[in-house]
């Protein structure tokens, strides 16, 4: 996998407000925020995509949002409520290609995030 933007920001060659760090993962806010909060969490291994995940990499997964838990408690907005997502691919919206968690919160979120069209017949 070629390296993105997120591996300088674990390796430290660029900046980057971080939040949580630990041997596996890293958490820092989104330099484009679309919330009143809006961090990343994501694994220092690089993996591409969802599609790239392996059976080893279940636990680390899990880890990913037990560290946004985590943080929602820390930061104190946990019993409000956030929305816990990751892109995959074109269609999903994906831009860095090294997966990561969006954790948005400080508003009401919408959903569905699509609204399919209704036919009228
Ligand atoms: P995606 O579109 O792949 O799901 O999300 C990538 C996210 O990374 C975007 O929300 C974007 O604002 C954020 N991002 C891209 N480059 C940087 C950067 O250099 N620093 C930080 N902190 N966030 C970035």
């Amino acid at each position: 996998m070629s390296e993105t933007i997120f591996t300088k920001i674990i390796n430290k060659s660029i900046p980057a407000d971080i939040l949580y760090e630990d041997d596996e993962a890293l958490a820092f806010s989104d330099i484009n925020p679309q919330a009143p909060v809006h961090f990343l969490v994501i694994p220092k291994k690089p993996i591409a995509t969802l599609n790239d995940l392996h059976s080893d990499d279940k636990a680390l997964i899990g880890h990913l949002y037990w560290v946004a838990s985590h943080l929602a408690k820390q930061m104190g907005f946990a019993a409000q409520g956030y929305r816990a997502v990751m892109n995959c691919n074109e269609d999903g919206g994906q831009t860095v290609y090294h997966i990561h968690l969006h954790i948005l919160a400080g508003k009401a979120m919408g959903w569905p995030p699509y609204q399919a069209q209704l036919k009228t017949l």
